[in-house]
């Protein structure tokens, strides 16, 4: 544990955008049963808004870069989902530093995580993208590394299926949001997943 690869925020970029792209239909689907599907679209707008300036981006400190990154976000993914992504990558620039090691990283996502949960005044248990975002920090903190951590990305979003929506437009359904994954969950562990097997793969 402790070893990340430096990787360019270019790269980053590119695959953050890639498996938003090539799972935008299955983000609309899922939002489609429980929600008002335009979470896959919502995504793909935001992630190729981004990587249309991922040079200009990339010539900034990381701390800047990520704050640019979630300013765009918010302007671009819009729905509940646009600001939420954006505070994450928002606090995360405001918490990270230039060269982040991974006791940095982990912090600066707690802190990050915290915003999310202050912005949506939600909290774990409400079937929403918080459910994966805590446990990949509890990984973190455990010092979990490559594929544990997307595995629990993974389990978490897929721990969202029985959980009844507490948060957004699924829990105007009530007990009919049982059943199926939450479709910000599913993003949040697809770019989970992208991100650490670049930073440790
Ligand atoms: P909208 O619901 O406005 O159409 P999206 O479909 O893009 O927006 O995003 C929906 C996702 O946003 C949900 O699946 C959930 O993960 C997340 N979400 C919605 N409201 C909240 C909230 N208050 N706190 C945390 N996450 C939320
Ligand atoms: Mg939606
Ligand atoms: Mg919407």
């Amino acid at each position: 544990t402790g070893t990340m690869n430096k990787v360019d925020l270019k790269t980053l970029i590119s695959v953050a955008a890639d498996t938003i792209a090539a799972h935008a239909e299955e983000l609309t689907s899922l939002d489609q049963a429980i929600g008002d599907g335009d979470h896959g679209l919502n995504m793909k707008r935001g992630f190729e808004a981004v990587r249309a300036e991922a040079d200009t981006f990339a010539t900034k400190p990381l701390p800047d870069a990520l704050k640019a990154i979630g300013t765009k976000l918010v302007m671009t993914v819009g729905g509940a989902s646009g600001p939420l992504f954006g505070t994450l990558f928002m606090a995360l620039g405001k918490e990270i530093s230039a060269e982040p090691d991974r006791a940095n990283l982990t912090a600066a996502f707690g802190k990050a995580i915290e915003a999310v949960a202050a912005r949506g005044k939600s909290q774990v248990g409400q079937k929403t993208m918080l459910d994966v975002l805590q446990p990949v920090h509890d990984a973190l903190l455990q010092g979990k590394t490559g594929p544990e951590i997307t595995d629990a990305a993974d389990s978490a979003a897929a721990a969202t299926v029985p959980m009844k929506a507490l948060r957004g437009r699924a829990s105007f359904l009530g007990d009919r949001s049982i059943g199926h994954m939450d479709a910000g969950a599913r993003s949040t562990a697809l770019l989970v997943r992208a991100v650490t097997e670049i930073i440790e793969g």
